[in-house]
């Protein structure tokens, strides 16, 4: 079983050398103390954190899954103490305010360590990764005490956190939520129904848990309007802010799924269980949409963690395994037949692993920048300048969530090709690795949820193609600043075309919409994975454009890495970007392909 490695050199790359991370830090409040050496010295920690904790327990993991006894649940063997190792390390305040026990670094080192902690073993990075949504949101919207009584044992990951929003009835449709929240003549409220597929909903590993619960106060409004957030604590916290009396919250089992099996995913029965409110009536939805850009960038991880991990794995199986000659002569004649990486067909497969891995870091490097500068804006209470970011990470995040969790889901099934028949047996990890991933596509919003978000809202009715109008232009800008450079001007000249086409395409569809409603649904699919390769092209083109530079000029490492990205910068313009125009294509295809069947007859059975 292959180990994980942290790709330090390519986030450096990033961090340093595309990004000026550097200079970033030294303008935002909280990164006085990121320091070029600071950074380095958290991200090579973490890195042997992932590498000797988290990963050796990835298959183990899987294969013991959770157990559901008495009420209690039991993470598998190693979560326990690899947990304990991680409060130990202060890792849960990397990034949350001093004032409750964090260390107050930027946000985007967070998503950084969570990254590699995701990549190593998703699903322990599941546990700490509930817990952050759940500290996010009581600290924007929490009460003073509420603040104080739950964010410093957050903090400290000696309690965990959870989002409970999906109910049997409804996951996408939030506003057939039937939770209910009586009110108490205390002040506090009796909490009733039922939750499904709560990650981190019971386990072992924390003193108590700290539910965040959509439900309905008696009287309110149907649909998402009358949907109120709730603290709901597994232990009531004592007047010492210790964990005091049982609350009337259980764990009725646990589902049975297809991967991330070391992840608890429960179902919860709210019995008359205490909550208290969060933020004001009726808008708990907005509440819990906060941080939701924050946390769709997190979930966007899960797309590029698997393509890394499953293109270590394979790259090392490619050059140890071997099967016949190379099509060009024999590459390794002293051997009985030539590894497989010699073969065009097999490079294919982990080029595109490569390309997916690197292309979707760098998408997220490129859209933490922005998280930094929101959430700053939060703390600051400069609300003017906190919607200002959050509106360029609203456009980006569909994209990001939508078309790398999709991707990642296609490199990690390349990864098991690479394998052959090895990659379908278990011991490999392979196939593991497919069904940890699969569910990235789903929750935090489907595929097809994140694409109708992104064409239907950000795109067509909030800025009637302004968002893409404002990102082309920025891609525009600098791929015209290329052009008189002979390595990067096939690069250039594909943007300028792709930008101007993306322009054309949402007037297209914004026309279109106006006579057939159906057209945004049937176009949003395509129109997100479009949106993707374009976007992953540019943040390709910005990474050739430094290695062109330091290759010329002489860069801080071996020259290899440079040429390394150039080449893999050439396979995505070549062999991946094409497939942006059968999106164009696809999506101004007529809505009458899809809706001109009666549902009674999409099959004739029997
Ligand atoms: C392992 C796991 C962990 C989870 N963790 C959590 C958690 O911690 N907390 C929590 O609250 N939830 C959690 N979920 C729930 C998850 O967020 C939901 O499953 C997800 O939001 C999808 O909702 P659904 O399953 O009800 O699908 P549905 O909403 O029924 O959707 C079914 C299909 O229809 C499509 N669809 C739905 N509506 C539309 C529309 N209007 N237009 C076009 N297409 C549409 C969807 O894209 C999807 O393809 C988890 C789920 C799983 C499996």
């Amino acid at each position: 079983m292959p180990t994980y490695k942290a790709p330090l050199r390519d986030m450096k790359f990033l961090l340093n050398e595309v990004f000026d991370y550097p200079r970033h830090y030294a303008s935002l409040a909280s990164g006085e103390n990121a320091t070029p050496d600071i950074v380095d010295a958290i991200l090579s920690e973490c890195g042997r954190f992932c590498e000797d904790v988290l990963s050796p327990l990835y298959q183990s993991g899987d294969e013991e899954g959770c157990k559901l006894e008495n009420g209690e649940v039991t993470t598998p063997k190693g979560f326990k103490e690899a947990y304990a190792q991680y409060v130990a390390g202060g890792w849960q305040g990397l990034s949350a305010p001093e004032e409750f026990g964090g260390q107050g670094l930027p946000a985007s080192l967070g998503l950084f360590k969570q990254e590699m902690m995701g990549t190593a073993n998703w699903s322990f990075s599941m546990y700490p990764g509930l817990s952050i949504g759940a500290m996010n949101t009581i600290f924007l919207h929490g009460s003073d005490e509420q603040k104080q009584t739950y964010l410093p044992p957050l903090t400290e990951g000696r309690w965990g956190g959870t989002m409970c929003l999906t109910e049997p009835q409804c996951g996408t449709d939030l506003g057939q939520v039937k939770t209910k929240a009586e009110p108490q003549a205390d002040g506090s409220y009796r909490v009733t129904g039922t939750k499904i597929f709560i990650s981190s909903g019971e386990h072992d590993l924390t003193d108590n848990i700290v539910h965040v619960v959509l439900a309905r106060l008696p009287d309110a409004p149907k649909g998402t309007r009358g949907i109120s957030l709730f603290i709901v604590p597994k232990f009531l916290p004592d007047d010492n802010g210790d964990v005091g009396q049982r609350n009337g919250v259980t764990c009725g089992s646990l589902e049975k799924k297809m991967g991330i099996k070391a992840s608890a995913t429960c179902v919860m029965n709210f019995d008359d269980a205490t909550g208290y409110l969060i933020g004001p009536e009726n808008q708990g939805l907005e509440c819990m949409f906060t941080f939701m850009n924050t946390a769709r960038i997190g979930t966007a991880i899960q797309g590029v963690g698997p393509a890394e991990l499953s293109y270590q794995w394979a790259l090392d199986y490619a050059r140890d395994r071997r099967s016949m000659r190379a099509l060009s002569g024999k590459k390794e004649p002293d051997q009985v037949a030539d590894s497989l990486i010699h073969h065009a067909d097999v490079r294919r497969m982990l080029l595109t692993q490569k390309a997916i891995a690197e292309g979707g870091r760098a998408m997220l490097y490129y859209a933490a920048r922005l998280a930094d500068h929101m959430v700053e804006g939060h703390e600051q209470g400069d609300s003017k300048k906190a919607e200002a970011y959050d509106d360029k990470l609203g456009f980006l995040t569909p994209i990001l969530k939508g078309f790398l969790t999709e991707l990642g889901y296609e490199a990690a099934n390349q990864g098991v090709q690479v394998f052959g028949g090895h990659g379908y047996i278990r011991e490999h990890g392979m196939e593991q690795i497919i069904r940890d991933t699969k569910i990235a596509t789903l929750y935090e919003g489907t595929t097809g949820i994140q694409a109708l978000d992104l064409l239907g809202r950000k795109v067509l009715m909030m800025t009637q193609g302004g968002a893409v109008r404002e990102f082309t232009l920025k891609i525009a800008n600098f791929a015209r600043k290329q052009l008189t450079d002979k390595r990067l001007r096939p690069f250039a000249v594909e943007l300028l075309k792709l930008t101007a086409q993306w322009n054309v395409l949402t007037v297209r569809l914004m026309l279109a919409a106006r006579k057939d409603r159906d057209v945004v649904s049937a176009a949003a699919h395509d129109f997100l994975m479009y949106s993707g390769y374009v976007t992953m092209a540019y943040l390709w083109a910005r990474q050739a454009a430094v290695a062109a530079d330091k290759l010329e000029h002489g860069g801080a490492d071996a020259a290899e890495f440079y040429r390394a990205k150039l080449a893999t910068a050439e396979f995505y313009y070549e062999r991946l970007l094409p497939r942006a125009q059968s999106h164009a294509t696809s999506m101004l295809s007529p809505t009458k392909n899809l809706m001109q069947l009666d549902a009674e007859h999409m099959a004739f059975l029997g």
